[in-house]
Formats: C-alpha cells, structure tokens, sequence
C-alpha cells in the first residue's frame, strides 16, 4: 500500500519541496508508519515568509469584525469536522478517542471563538494635552510563529492561532514533527472559512525548521510549548532579533492533599492529573503531598480505582481510556525514570511496567505507575517524566509543605484539596506556580490565562491578556496649534 505523503501548507495551498527530503510518521498504538510528510526545506521556508507577508497585508487591513466573522466560520466547521479531526489526533497521538472526541477540537475551537468575539473589542485611547491631543492604536505585530509539541496538537495549533490571527497577524506554525496532520488540517479549514491565502502557513520539520523560525528576523513574534531545555535555546536564537518570545513549558506540579480533603474527589484530580492522556499533559500533578492521616484512605482508593477503571488497549476503541505514549524513545524514557525511582529507594504501589494489551499489543503502552516512600530529592520526584507516572509523598505541617511544593525550578502549576475555604486561598496564594486550582484540577478554558512562573514559561496563553500580547501600541501626537521652535 502506497503511503500518503503531505506537503507544507502555504500560501492556501499544499506546496511540493524542491529536495524531496521527507519523514515518517507512526501510529503509538500499532508502531505502523501512517503516512510521509515533506519538510520545509529552504525553497519552503523562502515561499512561507513570502507568502505571510502578502496575507498580513490583507488580513491586517480587514476591520476585526470582518476577521472576527471569518474565524467564527472557521470554529463552526472544526465543530463540524470534529470526529474527523478527533480520529487524526488518536492516530498521531496515541491517547484515546474517548477524550479526543470530547476535548481536543473543542478545547481549540472554543479559545478560537474567543478571540473572534474579542478582535472587535480592542480600542485604543485618546487623551487631551494642553491644545493638542494624542491617540493610540492597537496594531498587529506582523508575521508570527508558533512552533508545538506533540500531547495537544491540533489544540496548540488554535491556542496560537486564535489570538495571533484575531489581532491581525499571519502565522506560520510549526507542529511537531511526530504529530503533524492536525495543523495542516486546521489551515485547510481557515482556507475553507475565507482566511485569505498566507495569513496561516504550516512548516513540517524537527528542530532546524524551528531554529529558522527563531532565527528569522521578519518573524515578530514566537510563540513556543514544548520542553524547558528547548524553551532556553528557542529564546536565545531569538534574541538576535528581539523577537518578543511566549514560552509554554513543562511542570512538575504539586497537590496538596490536606486531612480534611473529600479523598473521593481528592483520588479522582490525582488520577486526572497523571492518567488523563496517558500522563502526557503539562499541568500533571505528578507530586502528591498527602496529609499522613488519610494517606492509607487515599493510596487504598487510588489503588482500587487503578485497578478497576483504567482500560489500556486500542485508542480507537471508545471504551478505552488509556492509550499509548507518544513513541518507543519516550516508552523507553519514562520506564528509565521508573528504574531510577526504584534505585533510589522508593516503592511501588503498582505499575512500573511496559504494558502489551491485546487490542494493541505493538504499542508503546506503560502501565499507570504510583510510587510510594519517596523522597523530596529523588529524581521521579524533581523531574518532569510526561508519562503516568505518580510520586505520592506525605506531610505533617501545613508551612512544610508549602515550602517543598515550591522547591523547584519548575511552576507551572498546583493544586490543593481541602475544605477549609482560609486554607485554601491562604495556601494557593503562595504556591509558585502560574495555573492553580481549588478542590479541582486541569480544567483551562478559554478565558483563563495559563502560564508558568520560573522556569515553566514566560508570558499567557488564553485570557483577554494574551489578546495584547499579540498587539503593538502606536501612539499618534496630534499638534492642533503651530509648532514652538528656537530654531
Ligand atoms: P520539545 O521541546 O522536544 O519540542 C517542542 C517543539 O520544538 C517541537 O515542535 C520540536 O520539533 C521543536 N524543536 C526542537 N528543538 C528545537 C530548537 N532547537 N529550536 C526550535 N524548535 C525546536 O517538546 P515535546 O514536543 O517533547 O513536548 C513535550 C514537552 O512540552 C513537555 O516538557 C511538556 O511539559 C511541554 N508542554 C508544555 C505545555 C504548556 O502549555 N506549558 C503544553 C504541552 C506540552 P520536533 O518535535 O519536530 O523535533
């Protein structure tokens, strides 16, 4: 059987490489190459830039209710094309159609209808100096860049998109290369919807397309998610032309779970925040912190739900709610973190293994792992492993654990199940950590910025906030009188 093979995405159309030079891409759940994907060689990435200034000229001369009605077309046909979408992500991504069908597409077409509702909204100011006055205006960058990571793909695509292309700006985006249908797919739709030709261009390639990217100085603007390494030399290529950077890291999040907590609903936001997309999701709690009185409730419940309610096998099987990890590399990665944990001296509440379920016995599966009897300086425990792997350690003292929550480097996220209401908001307020939930964990909808504080990010994404990370000010000085001058 003959592989599709898929070109860039440029200018409104998929345009063939001059080199042919080409990579493949695998099913997680079955290791089956699925399709070939042409990279943005140079005769691409010269069409890319051209073609984004010619579709920023259009689209930022557009008035935002314009834009605005164009991309709220653009929504209504993701929603349409939602299973179509949905079935690409499961096989790009190996997680499960069960939570693809309901939240990946949604989850990016709703910040995308935010934005369109907001384009119309952004006003400048107008002030009154003496018999003069001044005026400000609220103008687009130019040409941005979006380059993404693999667990979200067709999502990161529209939460860059969706601001960037709201304020008037062009985009060209790349996905990563282990997961890149979904982007070219969200640029046929912006075609379909009536966004004219350039304003989103797709660039396929590893990191030399993304160092281009953030090298190029007619690129305003970068946006960036993926791994705090790659975050710190993203930034420092862009500094030689100062682009303005927005970073989306990794975390290495704690919950703290107090002795007056709901354990039920406590057990369900742990298992959310590591097994949800196969412990591949950015925000994980992967550092539980329980109160020593209810550890023995809360790891018995844990264990119990584990081994009753989670389902490996195919992802296309709606039944299944535990899919396959991104590749055989990051298989072999996270059960290497599982080894340290167990040389470190930490216990095994259960998992720890590569899993073979029959439906997919070729995947690249690890079973849902909790440690027990770790220690604050283990590795599992200092280390983001983006993969189900939990580390459970246990406190006493409410000052304690709020200080080794915030002993990292990381802050991107954390988490507090308790029912003293003071409690909460006095312990939230001193975590470290720029997404934080109460009795609650993961949910990000489109109105709430997220982001992370040290070294898990710089900069929001979604919220009214990121609107204006997307726009320069121009301030306009009107002289209504002559002009004084010694000269
Ligand atoms: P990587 O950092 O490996 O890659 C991210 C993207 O950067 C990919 O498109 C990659 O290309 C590209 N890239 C690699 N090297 C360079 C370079 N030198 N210059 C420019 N671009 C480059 O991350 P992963 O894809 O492995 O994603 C997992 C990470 O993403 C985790 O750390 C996770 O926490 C983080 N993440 C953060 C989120 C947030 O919102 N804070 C959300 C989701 C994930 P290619 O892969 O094709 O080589």
């Amino acid at each position: 059987m003959t592989l599709p093979i898929y070109q860039n995405f440029i200018h409104g159309r998929y345009l063939a490489n001059t080199t042919g030079e080409h990579f493949e891409v695998k099913n997680p759940a079955t290791d089956e190459v699925i399709y070939r994907v042409e990279i943005a060689d140079e005769s691409i990435q010269l069409a890319a830039i051209e073609s984004a200034k010619l579709g920023f000229d259009l689209w930022s001369s557009m008035s935002a209710i314009e834009r605005s009605r164009i991309l709220l077309k653009a929504v209504a046909i993701l929603r349409e094309r939602n299973d179509e979408l949905a079935t690409i992500e499961v096989l790009d991504t190996g997680k499960p159609w069960q939570e693809a069908q309901c939240v990946d597409v949604e989850t990016g077409a709703d910040v995308i209808e935010y934005f369109a509702g907001l384009a119309p909204t952004q006003v400048g100011q107008q002030q009154t100096v003496g018999a003069d006055f001044y005026y400000t205006r609220k103008e687009p960058l130019g040409i941005c860049a979006g380059i993404g990571a693999w667990n979200y793909p067709l999502q990161i695509a529209c939460w860059k998109s969706g601001p960037a292309l709201a304020a008037g700006n062009a985009l060209i985006f790349k996905p990563s290369e282990l997961t890149p249908l979904g982007a070219l797919k969200l640029a046929e739709v912006f075609c379909e919807a009536g966004v004219p030709a350039g304003v989103f261009n797709v660039v396929q390639g590893a990191a030399e397309v993304g160092q281009w990217l953030s090298h190029h100085p007619e690129i305003a603007k970068l946006s960036f998610t993926g791994e705090v390494g790659t975050g710190k030399k993203v930034v420092a290529s862009s500094a030689g032309s100062l682009k303005s950077v927005t970073m989306e890291l990794g975390g290495k999040s704690p919950l703290l779970v107090f002795e007056d907590a709901d354990i039920d609903q406590a057990v369900s936001a742990a298992m959310l925040g590591n097994f949800y997309t196969q412990g591949e999701i950015c925000t994980n709690c992967t550092r539980v912190y329980l109160h020593r009185n209810i550890y023995t409730e809360f790891t018995q419940k844990l264990l119990h739900r584990i081994q009753n309610n989670i389902v490996a096998g195919d992802p296309l099987d709606p039944k299944v709610n535990f899919g396959a990890l991104i590749s055989r590399e990051h298989q072999q990665l996270v059960l290497s973190y599982i080894d340290s944990g167990i040389e470190q001296g930490a216990s095994l509440l259960c998992g720890g293994k590569a899993m073979r379920p029959a439906s997919a016995a070729n995947g690249y599966f690890v079973e849902p792992t909790v440690f027990v009897d770790c220690q604050d300086d283990m590795r599992i425990v200092r280390e983001e492993i983006f993969g189900p792997v939990m580390s459970i350690l246990v406190f006493d003292d409410e000052r304690d654990v709020v200080q080794r929550a915030n002993d990292t480097h990381l802050g991107l996220a954390a988490g507090i199940f308790t029912k003293d209401i003071q409690r909460a908001h006095r312990v939230i307020h001193k975590m470290q950590a720029g997404i934080c939930w109460i009795n609650s964990y993961g949910n990000s909808p489109a109105e709430m910025p997220v982001g992370g504080y040290k070294q898990s990010g710089i900069g929001r994404e979604n919220g009214i906030e990121t609107l204006e990370h997307y726009t320069q000010t121009k301030s306009i000085y009107v002289g209504m009188t002559n002009i004084e001058s010694p000269f």
